[in-house]
């Protein structure tokens, strides 16, 4: 199957989870395991590395949104300590969790978009290479 990435959205393809190239077959084996390959279009999604992007986007996007939040009730509701810990402990681990995997599906995604050449190079992983031809 020939590529068809200007019809694929890399946003809502990352943020679905799915190949950067057809938007159907799954990015991931597991929680943030990268597939070896789409199952639909044969994209080797291994060559792919997000390293710590979607980690660091999310520190700064929770960040900015959950504390001025947490400083807000904090002055408005007079909790115990260990409520507050647990309540923005919960709020904090489901946030990060819940979109640690679409994030990094995003930023795959837009690698793909823009940095195409290193999954569709050529296959250095494999040992077959002949030197000096
Ligand atoms: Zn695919």
């Amino acid at each position: 199957m020939d590529s068809d990435a200007s019809t694929v959205a890399p946003i809502l393809a990352g943020l679905r989870c799915k190949c950067p190239r057809c938007g159907r077959g799954d990015l991931f084996t597991g929680y943030l395991t990268v597939a070896q390959r789409c199952s639909v279009c044969g994209l080797e999604l291994a060559r792919g590395d997000s390293g710590d992007g979607p980690a660091v986007f999310l520190i700064f996007i929770l960040g900015f949104i959950i504390v001025p939040i947490a400083l807000m009730v904090s002055m408005r509701v007079d909790w115990p300590l260990w409520l507050t810990g647990l309540v923005w402990g919960v709020v904090i681990l489901g946030g990060t969790l819940g979109l640690l995997r679409p994030a990094k599906g995003v930023v795959f995604a837009l690698q793909y978009r823009y940095r195409r050449a290193e999954f569709e190079g050529p296959d250095d992983s494999d040992s077959d290479r002949t030197p000096g031809a």
